[in-house]
């Protein structure tokens, strides 16, 4: 029995010295053996081991020569092979599905956009997500190999069964997107709420990768939060933390949302509602530069138009903003004097609509902050209506960094 744990100790050990070693490889792109050596405390012969599993089993470090010598034997330098290796990320929302073939960098190779068309149906729209991961499997270089997929999705989303327990977007239950997909597809899934993906996004990719308690929004036609705390992406008991749209901002309102309730942030101030109050502004007699955009037809009325006509100048729309940016601060307050969060990141489709929003939202924030909390950032997320998808290639890229997939797993010769 102690045999027994001395070898698994020693397996775990042995685990954790290569997770070390890769991330010092990717971290400094090249370095050589000994400088390895020096920054773990590891024996050279033990880096030399591990680095030439990393190189020989795994394929995602490669030799590529010996450096200067300062005297003694010449330093072997191993570089991270990230260019040949790749991941795909895809993020599934209502409007667009967005995909991307990335190398392991997340240097982007190829990305493809294409229509959700959400009334279509769970088969067109799975045989969509598909015929994306087919396309970008075709355009990777002939020998590079696609670790796996990181996928996005609007909903809750159960990170580990890859079942959908109810996405309203796409008014889906308890569908296991696993299942399909795998039946169609020969490469490893990996699946998060699309939300917390923006999170992740920030947390490992992001412009300000140092920050350890951050918030990010997701302001769209649905309205969700990623949390970031003490470095952690947090979760929740079941997996469904973050459901920011559903704080209640008016009790007053009869307003109804999604959910049920009345009054929540997401039945304020999402897409939806700007588009509604836009339309009805319209059909009022009011939103005259909103109506010239919409060719005098309230049925074109979008989120998009109602921010184009707002920046125009059109008074009708600038309300709408107004109001909404109030919503958004009553529930940025919350948040942010929950958590002390440093930064509070927004992300999403209407995040878009202009510098004139984050105006907004930092002329009203400070009434809803307490003082101590008075300093935290308001920043678009770092990368625009990417940031899903490239939060679903961190998802996977994280798995090849902890040695959770491996080569040999995968089937790569
Ligand atoms: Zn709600």
């Amino acid at each position: 029995m102690r045999k027994e744990y001395a070898k698994m100790d020693a397996a775990l050990l042995h685990q954790t010295n290569k997770k070390v070693i890769l991330k010092l490889i990717k971290e400094k792109s090249q370095i050589s053996r000994s400088e390895l050596s020096r920054a773990t405390g590891l024996t050279p012969p033990t880096i030399t081991r591990i680095v030439n599993e990393l190189v020989d089993s795994e394929g995602i470090a490669e030799y590529v020569g010996v450096g200067n010598s300062s005297g003694g034997r010449p330093p072997v330098i191993v570089k991270f092979k990230y260019e040949s290796n790749c991941i795909i990320g895809i993020d599934l929302g209502a409007t667009y599905i967005r995909g991307c073939l990335v190398d392991l960098n997340a240097n982007f190779i190829s990305e493809i956009q294409v229509p959700t068309e959400i009334e279509r149906g769970f088969d067109s729209i799975i045989e969509k997500v598909v015929q994306v991961i087919n396309k970008l499997q075709k355009r990777k270089e002939k020998d590079a190999r696609i670790w796996g997929v990181g996928i996005g999705v609007a909903g809750l989303v159960h990170s580990e069964t890859g079942i959908i327990e109810s996405s309203p977007d796409f008014g889906w239950s308890n569908v296991s997107l696993r299942e399909v997909l795998e039946k169609k597809l020969d490469v490893p899934f990996f699946y998060d709420n699309s939300t917390r993906l923006m999170a992740l996004c920030e947390l490992k990719l992001g412009e300000r990768q140092n920050l350890k308690n951050f918030t990010v929004i997701n302001f769209g036609y649905g309205i969700a939060s990623g949390l970031v705390i003490e470095g952690n992406l947090v979760k929740g008991y079941a997996g469904f933390a973050g459901e920011f749209g559903h704080i209640v901002v008016d009790t007053n309102s009869k307003v109804q949302c999604k959910c049920g309730m009345y009054g929540c942030l997401e039945a304020l101030a999402s897409g939806h509602r700007i588009a509604n109050r836009g339309k009805a502004e319209m059909e009022n007699g009011n939103a005259d530069l909103l109506k010239d955009l919409c060719n005098n037809n309230s049925n074109l009325v979008t989120a998009e138009q109602v921010a184009r006509a707002a920046k125009m100048g059109d008074v009708a729309c600038l309300k709408i903003y107004d109001e909404v940016s109030e919503y958004l601060c009553k529930g940025i307050g919350t948040i942010a004097n929950l958590l002390n969060p440093q930064t509070v990141y927004i992300g999403g489709g209407i995040s878009l609509s202009g510098q004139f929003l984050f105006d907004l939202i930092e002329n009203k924030k400070s009434k809803y902050l307490l003082p101590a909390n008075i300093n935290v950032q308001i920043l678009p997320s770092s990368f625009g209506e990417q940031t899903t998808e490239i939060g679903a290639v961190s998802l996977v890229l994280d798995k090849i960094m902890n040695l959770e997939l491996s080569a040999k797993k995968i089937g790569f010769k």
